[in-house]
């Protein structure tokens, strides 16, 4: 067995996810959901377009349309960074509510990955208020620009 953050076929595996929504397997989604799962940072749209696999291009609009059911689906999460830009990873994905993770943002190169080995405390809010999103961005340099 290939170690989980290392899979042999993300093509393969992510047939299966999307298979596992019940929702119609579409090539577009599968390639899609497969240039995020091999990637090691969250990707913006231009980002994930230049990683589509040679010859499996997929045309912009559907590109965006994608990742919007993939982030419904719950397969996938976004994340803006400092330049409101959002970006999508499929890194410590689960079904939706308390999405659950912090995210680092380098503040040289503007790479943004997910820090999901560790679950966000939960912190109480006053009586009456409620929580939509939690967001937790921590900045710095990235381990190439600290270098
Ligand atoms: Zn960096
Ligand atoms: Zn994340």
């Amino acid at each position: 067995m290939a170690p989980k953050h290392l899979p042999a076929n993300t093509a393969l595996q992510a047939a299966a996810l999307l298979a596992a929504t019940g929702a119609r397997l579409t090539r577009a989604r599968i390639e899609v959901l497969a240039a995020l799962l091999r990637a090691d940072e969250a990707l913006t749209h231009h980002e994930v377009e230049r990683r589509l696999r040679r010859g499996q291009d997929v045309d912009r609009v559907t590109l965006y349309r994608v990742l919007e059911w993939l982030t419904e689906q719950g397969l996938v999460h976004k994340v803006s960074g400092e330049d409101r830009i959002w970006r999508f990873s499929a890194a410590g994905h689960r079904p939706a509510r308390g999405s659950g993770h912090a995210h680092f943002e380098c503040s040289s190169c503007g790479k943004v990955i997910c820090l999901d080995q560790t679950r966000l405390p939960s912190i109480p809010l006053p009586a009456g208020y409620r929580r939509r999103d939690v967001e937790v961005m921590i900045k710095g340099s990235c381990d190439q620009c600290a270098a």
